[in-house]
């Protein structure tokens, strides 16, 4: 789709797309295609003003009717699923189908919300006290801020949003100052649902344009109850400690480093097919990417050359041609490092397949890169580093054990696969003693989740949970209820205080 028609079809209109500070570009080529205005830091408390008024009112509406407003969110993405789906590719340079399928994925969140919304269950629990009942309620929490990465421009959002908002929460979004354009246009399908569903409070749902300083003043707001944060483990360094400073809460959402143990019983035909799309898929730019192959000895060379053989194959360029599999990284910053990434892998011993940058047949002034596979002597320093693109370190290992002690030997904790057909492996894998990761996936490569499971990872990944499961808690507060319905005032633990 041209570009005039696809932002007029999203209601970004040129008075949105020009005359302010903020230069936005496409990575497809880097060409720029917008300068909009950002938040200034003095409407900042204006805005939190108005969300926790927007608040006061959202939590007396009863949830079922909150749902309503996100099964018209729903509605209205299904309707601008094409167009929104195509400004992801333009923004973010994901190929189609992969925004395409990012804007499923805020679909998919809005049914499961609006079904929660009927389901935000609090437990009964036998009192120890006669004629006493006990229960938990939960309420909603307040204001809550979303921080949003490059990468997942729309769909970070909606699963915070669309939970947020069933729980009773307001929400202001923060999306990353290099993919704003997405996060308007989702604010103008939301309101077209906001038009719809008629009496929401003015204020509910916000949006503020910038860099970390305007993420850094609702970070710093006791008005903001939850603050939940998506990006680096260096952005989650500087925002944890300053939410924690203020007793408010965090749900963070930091840097991977996943890793698959192929094992000698595996399936190579689909390790192969699982590992080129989660080590090259979105150009190696997601969160669960994988970064990391801890292939058996005995199978270790032949996996490689048949990687070698794939990843020669994959078809590189503009990420709208339906033949794309490899689009461009997000901008010359991060070419420069994924090269720095792949100098030092060989400085340590590795040895580098691919890892070019890629003029030819492709969009000039975007990053294009080959795909990098680093066969490493062992886990040495840059393997144990996230890089933000297509490279794959592979080791080798003898043992199970020392299988699992690499897969868990890195400072972050997302997600993780073995692909094995020996049951012992594959529960051992899952059990306590297996990965320490929030995802632990057997025969599928790590990246990729679906919405219906708890979403996040431990260690440096920052411990937080989104999207689905019962992470819904985490917007919302929790109140534990005793009621005495007898005559008589007993105290627990069999105290007594007469008097
Ligand atoms: P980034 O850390 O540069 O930026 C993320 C967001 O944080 C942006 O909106 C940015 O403006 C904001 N920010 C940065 N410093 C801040 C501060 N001090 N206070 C408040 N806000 C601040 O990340 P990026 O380059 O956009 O995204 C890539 C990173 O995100 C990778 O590390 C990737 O693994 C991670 N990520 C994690 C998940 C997950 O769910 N675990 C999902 C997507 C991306």
């Amino acid at each position: 789709m041209e570009t005039a028609p696809l932002f007029a079809a999203l209601g970004l209109t040129p008075t949105l797309l020009t005359g302010g500070t903020l230069p936005v570009s496409s990575p497809i080529d880097g060409a720029g295609i917008a300068r909009i205005a950002v938040t200034g830091a003095a409407e900042m408390p204006q805005v939190i003003a108005r969300a926790q008024a927007a608040f006061r009112q959202w939590r007396e509406v009863p949830a079922p009717r909150r749902g309503e407003l996100v099964r018209l969110l729903g509605e209205e993405l299904r309707a601008a699923k094409a167009e929104l789906g195509a400004l992801v590719t333009l923004e973010a340079g994901k190929i189609a189908s992969e925004g395409l399928g990012e804007v499923q994925e805020m679909i998919d969140i809005c049914d499961f919300a609006v079904g929660l919304s009927r389901q935000l269950y609090g437990l009964t629990i036998a009192s120890e006290r006669p004629g006493h009942r006990m229960m938990e309620t939960w309420h909603p929490m307040g204001p809550c801020a979303v921080i949003t990465a490059f990468n997942f421009p729309v769909a970070v959002w909606s699963w915070n949003a669309a939970l947020a908002l069933v729980c009773g929460d307001a929400v202001i979004w923060k999306p990353s100052e290099k993919t704003p354009l997405t996060a308007m246009a989702t604010m103008n399908i939301l309101a077209r649902a906001l038009a719809r569903f008629g009496d929401a409070p003015e204020g509910l749902c916000q949006l503020v344009i910038g860099g970390p300083e305007v993420g850094e003043a609702l970070v710093a707001s006791r008005d903001v109850a939850i603050v939940s944060a998506t990006g680096s483990t260096r952005m989650g360094r500087a925002v944890g400690p300053k939410v924690a400073e203020r007793f408010g809460r965090a749900i963070l959402e930091l840097g991977g480093n996943n890793a698959m143990i192929v094992a000698p019983s595996a399936d190579l035909d689909m390790a192969v097919r699982a590992i080129v799309f989660s080590a090259v898929g979105t150009a190696g730019q997601r969160c669960t990417s994988l970064r990391r192959l801890i292939a058996h000895h005995s199978i270790r060379a032949e996996l490689v050359e048949r990687l070698v053989k794939a990843y020669a194959s994959l078809p590189i360029g503009d990420p709208r041609a339906a033949t794309t599999l490899v689009g461009p990284l997000v901008d010359h910053a991060a070419r420069d490092r994924m090269l720095a990434a792949l100098e030092q892998a060989r400085a340590e011993g590795g040895t580098v397949h691919g890892g070019r940058t890629v003029t030819a047949g492709v969009p000039q002034g975007g990053a294009y890169v080959e795909p990098a596979l680093a066969v490493m002597p062992g886990q040495t320093a840059i393997v144990r580093e996230e890089t933000f693109a297509p490279i794959l370190y592979v080791m080798g290992y003898d043992s199970f054990d020392e299988a699992i002690a690499l897969q868990n030997d890195v400072p972050q904790g997302l997600s993780s696969c073995i692909f094995t057909l020996n049951l012992r492996e594959a529960e051992t894998f899952l059990s306590a003693t297996g990965s320490d990761c929030g995802i632990a996936n057997v025969n599928i490569g790590p990246s990729g989740a679906e919405i219906g499971g708890a979403f996040g990872g431990e260690k440096e990944t920052g411990g937080g949970r989104e999207s689905g499961s019962d992470a819904w808690k985490a917007y919302m507060r929790r109140a534990t209820n005793t009621v005495n319905y007898s005559a008589r005032l007993p105290l627990a633990q069999g105290v007594t205080f007469d008097f």
